[in-house]
């Protein structure tokens, strides 16, 4: 079978299994045989796509979860939005950030406060345009202005694109020779992407219509010119979450993401009881989590794939 979407033009594709969608029933996910990136099959249109976020994902502008989860969210954009500058080398108020998919601006607010110059940019009709710093645009958009940009970020975001490859062709353009590009993606190679298959939480089909490995993710950047500073794939929330969320889609007859689902904005009494039920299943099942943090992490397989990159060649710009 060599019908592929992925940039390895020609490539045979290996169907590896099938997964039922929170909208538009199954997708099979295939896989390219010559990089291992995997996709949604039939991939996701335009329609299924808004049908898909419509289902209140971003949350509403403020929050998303409920009070305590929204405040470590909060601080963990803060922390995160300080380190990405720490490895990018330079933290001075001339910096020029853009973040990329920003949602509600959790990490743009931690640059804000860093006092760098962030742009945030959300699909047309996305709503977030009514937060400080948010811009509905393309990147497209920015490339015909002529922007550039000494770091970009892609937090969560590349493996919602239909055409991630073309979109690190346009990241080339907007970058500065000594700029920094932040990748974070669910890792698709992870120990829990492994143990838990079509129960993996971090799959979110059809949402995410690619799922990366880290080699799948440093060749699409390596055709790019981009090359990869450093990677990780740890991050203590996605990891412990995914682990626990994917555990419990595992038992039958308990509805998928039941828990995510509850701990969203408003709480009824009857949402609050079931939460309360939850407390001491989560309490047994966090121990198996912190193990499986730890084993994934020995071996280089978390949740996620986290990549500096910067691009190749730039002494020659210089
Ligand atoms: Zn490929």
């Amino acid at each position: 079978m060599v019908d592929s979407s992925c940039s390895c033009k020609g490539a045979s594709v290996a169907p590896l299994f099938r997964v039922i969608g929170d909208v538009g029933g199954e997708f099979t996910l295939d896989r390219c045989q010559r990089c291992g990136l995997v996709w949604d099959s039939p991939m996701p249109d335009e329609q299924l796509l808004n049908e898909a976020y419509q289902q209140d994902y971003y949350g509403s502008q403020t929050t998303k979860f409920n009070p305590i989860i929204e405040a470590w969210t909060r601080y963990s954009g803060r922390s995160r939005a300080r380190a990405l500058l720490r490895q990018h080398g330079k933290t001075d108020a001339s910096q020029r950030v853009l973040d990329i998919g920003c949602g509600r601006g959790v990490l743009l607010a931690g640059f804000q406060q860093l006092g760098v110059e962030s742009l945030g940019i959300e699909r047309p009709g996305s709503g977030f345009e009514a937060i400080d710093g948010v811009e509905t645009m393309t990147v497209e958009d920015l490339v015909r202005q002529g922007r550039k940009f000494d770091v970009i970020v892609l937090w969560h975001v590349l493996e919602h694109l239909p055409e991630p490859v073309q979109m690190l062709g346009q990241i080339e353009l907007l970058l500065a020779d000594d700029g920094s590009l932040f990748i974070e993606v669910p890792n698709f190679g992870s120990l829990q992407s492994r143990l838990f298959k079509k129960n993996w939480f971090h799959l979110d089909v059809p949402r995410h219509l690619f799922h990366f490995t880290p080699a799948s993710l440093k060749q699409k950047l390596m055709g790019k010119d981009f090359e990869t500073i450093s990677m990780h794939t740890f991050s203590l929330d996605q990891n412990l979450y995914g682990f626990l969320q994917s555990l419990l889609n595992s038992i039958p007859l308990l509805p998928y993401n039941h828990l995510y689902t509850l701990l969203k904005p408003g709480a009824s009494p009857w949402r609050m009881f079931l939460l309360l039920l939850y407390v001491p299943v989560v309490g047994v099942l966090s121990m198996l989590a912190v193990l499986e943090l730890a084993v994934s992490n020995l071996f280089g397989s978390g949740a996620v794939i986290s990549i500096h990159a910067r691009k190749r060649n730039r002494e020659n710009h210089d």
